[in-house]
């Protein structure tokens, strides 16, 4: 039976130290109930409390850490629920970029170079590759361990070690010593090894199984030797069955508490065809991957996955949203030209971006419209000319230029007549419908 906020309460030591990272132990036993955080989160539970509430508290799906401790690291897991509309997705999964153990020692470093590099912004965050899955299969065990340990070294991101081998994973993982690299991939036949040498370097460790039965008993095992940072892997080129398999495990462990399956899943979607590799990683990064391994390092087909899990993994219940105030975008002067957009995050950043690529300074005045993009906020009566010119009041823009000239969205070419005969904006200027349009639009319009 799910806890409440109060039992959980009950069982805390009320002392509201804060040292959870919550200013109360309330704030705590919800979060707690949300399965946002485990019991033996807070560092003052006494022994009897921790025994008789961890298991039930525990989220029902583990939290992975894979790489050094903070903000080098990457989490993966912990998820709440099957569907994004129930509440949200929590962990954003990570791209994996694999360096085939066929590369020499150049090719190897100039693809982690690579991966280093391929960090974007959209919307106004920052996303990029978040692992170099590094191959070691068909290595020496020497070359193994000096290959993982010259990576890491130039590494940005933490690393997966990609081997079957036992003798070469265990000298790979003792070259990785403290780093916490994701060792992949236990199976039913080297699992006993596999699982001693997670254990003996403290390292999250993926397991396989051709079906879900034997990977509950591979979680088990591992847990039993004290490896419970597990992640569960799933072939991507066999599409139905690793979205049936991950689907049902997800099922077992958010509905049904199974705990044996209530692992982050990861998917090896790589495949020589770049598009047949983007086309799986989106799909996988909507059922349910935590962290995929694909072999594509270019920006023309990470962006369509960085830019689907970005999608995903926003809150459907919270608009996406930018602050509604004016924009000083460049060197702007009294001279700069005046924009108006709504603050839906992707509009104002597509405009944001696009007067930037005209190098005209200038101002962009975000209208409040609830996180609507311009025609869905006309349509929904959350802007209007009149509220435009309030919201150019309320910002002083008039102060900021000695011009009265106003450029409008093309889509609202209607404001023009009301905003011209009710402000002191009187030259209003109909731009481009979309946000492309603008740099030839200020280029040729703005003298
Ligand atoms: S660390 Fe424990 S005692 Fe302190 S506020 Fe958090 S839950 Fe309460």
């Amino acid at each position: 039976m799910a806890l409440t906020g109060m039992a959980v309460y009950k069982s805390l030591p009320k002392t509201n130290c804060g040292d959870c990272g919550f200013p109360t132990c309330m704030a705590f036993a919800m979060q707690v109930a949300a399965k946002q955080k485990a019991m033996t989160d807070c560092p003052h539970l006494s022994d009897q409390a921790k025994s008789e509430m961890s298991d039930a508290s525990a989220p029902p799906m583990k939290l992975v850490h894979i790489g050094p401790a903070g903000a080098a690291g990457f989490e993966i897991g912990q998820e709440t629920v099957m569907f994004r509309h129930e509440e949200k997705f929590h962990k954003p999964p990570a791209l994996a970029i694999r360096i085939a153990a066929s590369l020499s020692d150049d090719e190897a470093a100039a693809k982690l170079d690579t991966i280093n590099g391929a960090v974007f912004t959209r919307v106004g965050q920052q996303i990029g590759v978040g692992l170099a899955a590094v191959e070691v299969d068909g290595l020496a065990a020497d070359a193994a361990a000096a290959r993982v340990k010259a990576l890491a070294g130039k590494s940005r991101v933490p690393l997966v070690v990609m081997t079957e081998n036992a003798e070469t994973m265990a000298a790979a993982a003792g070259a990785l010593a403290g780093q916490k690299p994701l060792l992949y991939k236990a199976t039913p036949a080297n699992a006993e090894a596999f699982i001693k040498i997670a254990a003996d370097a403290k390292c999250p460790l993926a397991l396989s199984a051709d079906t879900l039965e034997k990977l509950a008993d591979l979680a088990a095992a591992a847990k039993e030797k004290g490896v419970t940072d597990l992640v569960l892997a799933f072939d991507g080129t066999k599409v139905a069955s690793a979205v049936r398999d991950i689907t049902v495990a997800r099922r077992a462990a958010l509905r049904k508490q199974f705990r044996a399956l209530g692992y982050p899943a990861m998917v090896n979607v790589a495949v020589d065809d770049p598009a047949r590799e983007t086309v799986l990683a989106s799909t996988f990064a909507a059922k349910y991957a935590g962290v995929l391994i694909m072999n594509g390092d270019d920006s023309a087909e990470l962006l369509p996955v960085l830019t689907t899990i970005q999608n995903i993994y926003t809150d459907p219940q919270v608009p996406n949203t930018v602050e509604a105030k004016l924009y000083e975008i460049g060197n702007v002067t009294d001279g700069s030209p005046v924009l108006f957009t709504t603050n839906f995050a992707l509009t104002y950043f597509s405009v944001e971006a696009e007067v930037e690529r005209s190098k005209v300074p200038a101002y962009i005045c975000v209208v409040d419209t609830e996180g609507l993009g311009v025609l869905n906020a006309y349509a929904g009566d959350k802007i209007s000319a009149e509220k435009v010119v309030k919201s150019l009041d309320a910002m002083q823009v008039a102060g900021k230029v000695k011009h009265r000239k106003l450029i409008i969205p093309g889509l609202l070419p209607s404001f023009r007549a009301e905003i011209e005969d009710s402000s002191p904006w009187k030259e209003v200027l109909i731009g481009p419908e979309t946000a492309s349009g603008i740099p030839a639009f200020l280029v040729q319009s703005w003298k």
